[in-house]
Order: structure tokens, then sequence, then C-alpha cells
């Protein structure tokens, strides 16, 4: 089949060239050819016609000659090829070589007849009204005394002249068909040639166009198609640089994208999560088949979606706080969403950054808390305080057995206070940062911490009868520690153990060494706590048993200040206990690696 591309269109172009020169060259040249014949032949004839002219002109004055003109036409033409007519004024044929003129009707009508009857040599082609082939005609006047009489018709058939017009073109025929041969022959070679770097080209461009910007064309053509190739060339390299370039913007996006501490998912315009990076999918358990369900079911909160929807309707970033249960935790998370805007300023997705604020929130809420704590513990001895004063003024006074107790009783609140006061400025100090980097770790003997902590409170185990013995698997054991601080952890855990165990009970200090870390114990045999409070005693002023826990003098803060200083130390604190059994601290800090 023909195929319409740029080889077979230059092939047919050759083609249809060649042979309208070929035919334009032809048509001129038998047209030439004929009519040279012709001209030629005219004046042969016309030469004879007029070599008759003169033999009968004078024959033509009268009727008898004229009678003798036919014999004296016929005697001639049997010598010459040629058939001659003689026609008088009147157009009657008087005489013709090859007929008897008395059959033959009158001539004036012929062409050439009219012609040579007005004066003039005249020729006339056509066919012989007796013959069935072509002849031409030439006429010439026959003059007598200036006068036209008649006129001498030489009439010759154009056989031969038909039969090279014939073998001209029989012969232009076949120049033609192989011109054309040859033409096709060597228009498909060039052709070929032209476009087979072309086809190099199309072939390299494809291929880049199919995103290998490593392919190049190689052509030496010199010509416009090397241009080509070069033009193609630098165009592929400066994409190549680009595409280089945007790859690499791509990946350093991606490597942000995922190694950002928040959560991060694009959502298309109808609020389909697309893509989600590391975190998001560790923060939402975002599965691959996840990808391309709806925000809702994925992160499973309306409040999100509604956020999605403004932000895309309204075509600006929103911020918002999203508070959410994941896998039964509370999580909050700070939400912006920025539309993302593609062509003509069409919204064709969402990005949403998730920032996790659940420590803050979780910080702002304890804070919070702390401050009603605070309030309402300051509040209560304030309240007996505030009381028992009045009391006393409402006449109580009077009553000295009853004015001194209930002064004690304030006394005690105020110390209550005064304890709670202490605490709470002791958490404040521990709290600000500055006074944090102020201190400085060093080696600290634990033994002598543990006397001195045992001595600062005899007596209160001595009022309860209570035992405090001290044991350590060396005497030289030192931790990385602060020793004001390290005591004071000791303390309160001591002051602890003396509160919640009944007189006559048995406490222990204990230290060892293990681990490269030092290990401090605080062992009673008192109440014990219960194992659901457990976790919970290290809370700011969360107690067990507030009634018991306040007759003891408790604030609540002790062992959340305990925590919190041997978290600075480095350390860790934990606790075992068994219910009426007893209870044990176990403090483990760094080890000294010189022990003196
Ligand atoms: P408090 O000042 O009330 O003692 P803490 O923070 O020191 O506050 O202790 C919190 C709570 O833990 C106490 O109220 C008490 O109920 C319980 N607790 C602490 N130490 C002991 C212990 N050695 N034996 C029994 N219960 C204890």
């Amino acid at each position: 089949m023909f195929v319409r591309n740029l080889r077979n269109r230059l092939v047919a172009l050759f083609l249809l060239l060649i042979l309208f020169t070929l035919t334009a060259l032809g048509s001129y040249i038998l047209w030439y050819f004929y009519q040279h014949n012709i001209a030629s032949l005219n004046a042969a004839m016309l030469s004879q016609g007029k070599i008759i002219e003169e033999l009968i002109n004078r024959d033509m004055s009268g009727p008898i000659q004229k009678a003798q003109i036919d014999e004296k036409i016929k005697e001639l033409s049997s010598r010459i090829d040629l058939r001659v007519t003689i026609i008088d004024a009147t157009g009657t044929v008087i005489a013709d070589s090859q007929q008897n003129p008395a059959l033959m009707e009158n001539h004036g009508d012929r062409p050439e007849i009219a012609a040579a009857l007005a004066g003039d040599n005249s020729y006339n082609i056509r066919k012989s009204a007796t013959q069935e082939r072509s002849l031409l005609y030439v006429s010439t006047p026959v003059l007598f005394h200036n006068e036209i009489t008649g006129v001498v018709r030489v009439a010759m058939p154009l056989d031969h002249v038909d039969a090279g017009y014939r073998k001209i073109l029989s012969a232009l025929l076949i120049a033609s068909l192989l011109t054309s041969l040859v033409a096709i022959f060597f228009s498909l070679t060039f052709a070929h040639r032209f476009t087979r770097p072309l086809g190099q080209v199309i072939n390299t461009a494809n291929e880049i166009a199919e995103g290998d910007l490593s392919k190049r064309v190689y052509i030496k053509t010199g010509d416009e198609l090397e241009i080509l190739a070069h033009a193609i060339n630098n165009l592929t390299s400066s994409l190549e640089d680009k595409v280089n370039d945007i790859v690499a913007q791509n990946r350093k996006l991606e490597l942000i994208l995922e190694n950002m501490g928040d959560a991060v998912i694009l959502m298309d315009r109808f609020g389909r999560v697309t893509t989600a990076n590391k975190t998001a999918v560790a923060v939402f358990g975002i599965t691959e088949e996840m990808l391309g369900m709806h925000n809702i079911q994925v992160i499973g909160n309306s409040l999100l979606d509604q956020a999605v929807q403004a932000a895309i309707n309204r075509k600006e970033g929103r911020l918002i706080d999203l508070k959410t249960n994941i896998h039964g935790m509370k999580r909050v998370f700070q939400v912006f969403l920025a539309p993302i805007t593609a062509a003509e300023k069409d919204i064709s997705g969402v990005l949403g950054v998730f920032h996790d604020i659940t420590t803050l929130q979780n910080l702002h809420d304890r804070q919070a808390d702390f401050v009603a704590n605070a309030s309402h513990e300051l509040a209560t001895p304030l309240t007996a305080i505030k009381g028992f004063a009045e009391t006393l003024l409402d006449g109580a006074l009077a009553q000295p057995e009853l004015s001194e107790k209930f002064v004690r009783i304030i006394y005690d609140e105020a110390d209550r206070m005064h304890r709670l006061i202490q605490d709470l400025l002791q958490l404040a100090r521990l709290n600000a940062q500055e006074y944090r980097e102020q201190i400085k770790l060093e080696q600290v003997l634990v033994e002598p911490v543990l006397t001195a902590a045992k001595q600062d409170m005899a007596p209160r185990w001595q009022q309860k009868n209570q035992l405090v013995s001290i044991a350590s698997d060396q005497d030289d054991l030192a931790a990385i520690a602060h020793p004001d601080w390290l005591k004071q952890v000791i303390a309160n855990l001591l002051e602890n153990s003396i509160k919640y165990t009944p007189a006559g009970g048995k406490i222990t200090l204990q230290a060892w060494h293990s681990n490269d870390q030092v290990k401090i114990s605080v062992k009673d045999s008192g109440i014990g706590i219960p194992a659901k409070d457990l976790p919970l005693i290290f809370d700011r002023f969360y107690r067990v048993d507030r009634a018991r826990a306040r007759t003891a003098g408790g604030t609540g803060l002790g062992l959340a200040i305990a925590k919190f200083i041997v978290e600075m130390l480095g350390g860790r604190i934990e606790v075992e206990s068994v219910v009426d059994v007893g209870t044990t601290f176990i403090i483990t800090l760094p080890a000294s690696e010189k022990r003196s």
C-alpha cells in the first residue's frame, strides 16, 4: 500500500516532474516535427503546383483548350507522385489526375480552393472525400493576363508523415518509460539517503519524548538536518539539566518531608489522602492500601475534613487544633492546612502539616491542675486557721484549755502551709532551667549522705520508737550526683517511711554497686501502698489516703520532688510495695569510676 510518507512523496514528486517534463518536451518535439514536415511538403508541393500552373495557364483561356487539360494532367501525374486537380474560376473541376472531372462535384467551397480563387496560395489538411486518409492539399491560382482563371491543386497523402510521427511518439514513450524507471530508482535512492537521517532524528526524538534524556542524535549530513539534530541535542541537554535540577529538588523535598518530625499528608481536592510522610505513616498507621481513601477514613476526624473543605472552598490556609484518639491515646495536633493551587488558580489539593502538641497540651493541663491543686492545698489549712482564729476571737480565748488547743491547731496548719510553700518553692527552683544548668554533678560518697539524713531525722524516728539502720556493701561507694540534692531525696523518702510506718517499725537504708550503677534503697515495714496507686504516687499532690496523709503532715509533693531530683541527677526511682508489709523505694544513679 502506498503510504503517505516523505520518501514516497519525494518519489512521486520526482516522477511527476519527469513525466511532466517529458510530456511537455515530447509534445513540443512532435508538434515541431509535424509543423516542419508539413511546411517543407507544402513548399515542395507549391513549387510543383506553380510549374503545373505555368504549363496550363494558357489552356485555361478558352473552352476548347480546357478540354485538353485533363488529358495533359493525367499524363503528367503519371510521372509525379501527386494528385493534381484543376478547377476553373467557377469551382468546376476541369481536370483531375486520378478521377473523371465530369463526375466530380463543384470544389468552389473547399477552403484551399476558395483562398486560391481569392488570389492566395493556400493549403489544407483533411481527410479526402474519396479516400479514407489524411491528405495535404496545396492550391495556387492560375493567372492569365493577371486574371484568375482557375486553381491548380496538388494533393499528397500524409501517410509517411504520420508514420514518422508515430515512430517518434513510440520512441518518446519508450524513452519516458525508461526515464521514469531510472527516475524512480534515483529518486528512491535519494529519498532514502535523505530520509534515513530524518528517521534517525525521529526515532531519537521519540526515545527522548518517552523519557530517555541520555539519548542524542548523531548525524553528519552537513545540511539543515544536522543543524536540527544539534538543536534537538541542545534542547535535550538543557531539558536533562532542568529535569536533574527538579529531581534533585524533589529529592531534597522528599528528604525534608521524610525526616520531618511533623506528620505531613497530601490530599487531593476531594479530600482523599494521596501521600503521607514517614511520620504520618507511623502516627496515623497509614498503610499502602489506605492511600486514595478519604481523610475521614484515614484520620477519622470530621473536624479535619471540614477544615480541609474550608481551605479548598476559600482557597486559603487554615490552622486548627485537632484532638484525636490514636490507639486509645489522646493526641493533640496543631494542623496547618495549605491549599495547593494548580494552573489557572484551581485548587489541586491540600497539604496538611500535623504538629504534635500533645506534650505541650499535657504540660498546660498539668500546670493548670498544679495551680488548682496548689491553691486547694493552701486554701485548706488557711480555712482552718481562719476558722479557729474566728472562734478564738468570738470568745474561746476566755477558755484557756480550748484556746491552747485551738492555737496549737492554728500553729500546726500554719506549719503545714509553711512546708507546702517551701516544697512549692523547691519545685519552682528545680523547674528553673538556669538553676539546673548551674548544678555541677560530682563524686558523692553515699554512706555519709545516708548517715546525715538518718541523723537529721533522728528526733522523728526516735519519737516513734522506730529502728533505722544503714547497710552498704562497701564504705567507699560513690555516685555521680550532687550531695545536697541526694541528701534531700533520701530525707524525703526517709520522712515518708517514718510517717507511714507505725511506731516500733523498721526502716533500712541500703546502698550497693551494680553494673556501673549505684543503687540506694529505703525500705520500711509500714502500711504499704495499694497496687492501683503505685503508678500515681510520684504525681504532684497525689496522696493514697488523703485524710491519713494529712494527719501525717504530708503535702503530696515529697515524692514528686524526689523523682524530679533523681531524674535531674541522671538516675531513676522505682517503688515496690505490699500493703501492711512495707514499701521499698530504690534509687539508681550512675556510679563514680574513681572510688576514693
Ligand atoms: P506526702 O507529703 O503526702 O507524703 P508524698 O509525695 O511524699 O506526699 O507521697 C505521696 C503519697 O504516697 C503519700 O501521701 C502516701 O500515701 C504514699 N507514700 C509515700 N511513701 C510511702 C511509704 N513509705 N509507705 C506508704 N505510703 C507512702
